[in-house]
């Protein structure tokens, strides 16, 4: 099962993709906890993601499709993928037509005006990268390895701001570009988390 969530910064992807990956085995590819992994390694890559994450623009679609093309490659992708946070514009998306086949896209939608206050729960591990939510977590260590939580530099108000309008410049008109496909499916992702895992399962229901 190969499949891409799409939506915007704060729509709660990365929740439901790790939720619905450990569901049915698949791997989860964030390209954000990728670039910021190589970032705390201290990576070429990661040194030159860096200004454009800071700055809330996107890396140059070059460097992300190909790290994206060699993690597919991976053995845990053998059973399939979750696309979290790619692609981002119609040049990734056409990239990704190249590289392999997509089952569903699911758009998790959320209006802009729930997104502000949604980011500024975020919080995430020093150590890790696991990520959590002021709304549902209320310690300032990680609960997986100890490591000390922290804001992303990238998830402050003004940043988010600009962050909000690259999606919508950049990332949105993909929702057109995959209905003309036929592979896309909408859920209302301002609900609960549980209430939006449910309509993402079954979503996902007629492809298994
Ligand atoms: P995320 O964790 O998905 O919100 O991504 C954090 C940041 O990483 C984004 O604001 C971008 O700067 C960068 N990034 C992640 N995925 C992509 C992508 N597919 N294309 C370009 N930049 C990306």
């Amino acid at each position: 099962m190969k499949l891409i969530f799409l939506g915007p910064p704060g729509a709660g992807k990365g929740t439901q993709a790790e939720k619905i990956s450990e569901l049915y085995g698949i791997a989860h590819i964030s390209t954000g906890d990728m670039l910021r992994s190589q970032m705390r390694e201290g990576t070429p890559l990661g040194a030159e993601a860096k200004g454009y994450i800071d700055r809330g623009e996107l890396v140059p679609d070059e460097l992300i499709v190909a790290m994206v093309a060699e993690r597919i490659k991976e053995e845990d992708c053998a059973n399939g993928f979750l696309l979290d946070g790619f692609p981002r514009t119609v040049s990734q998306a056409e990239a990704l037509n190249g590289i392999s086949d997509i089952d569903m896209v699911i758009d998790i939608a959320v209006p802009a005006e729930r997104l502000m206050e949604r980011i500024g729960g975020r919080r995430m591990c020093s150590g890790c990268g696991a990520g959590y939510h002021t709304s549902s977590y209320h310690k300032d260590t990680c609960e997986k390895c100890g490591a000390s939580l922290y804001i992303r530099d990238d998830d402050r108000p003004e940043t988010v701001k600009h962050r909000i309008t690259v999606y919508e410049r950049q990332t949105k008109p993909l929702i057109d570009y995959y209905r003309e496909k036929g592979n896309l499916s909408r859920v209302n992702g301002d609900n609960t988390p549980d209430r939006v895992f449910d309509d993402v399962a079954a979503a996902i229901k007629g492809l298994v």
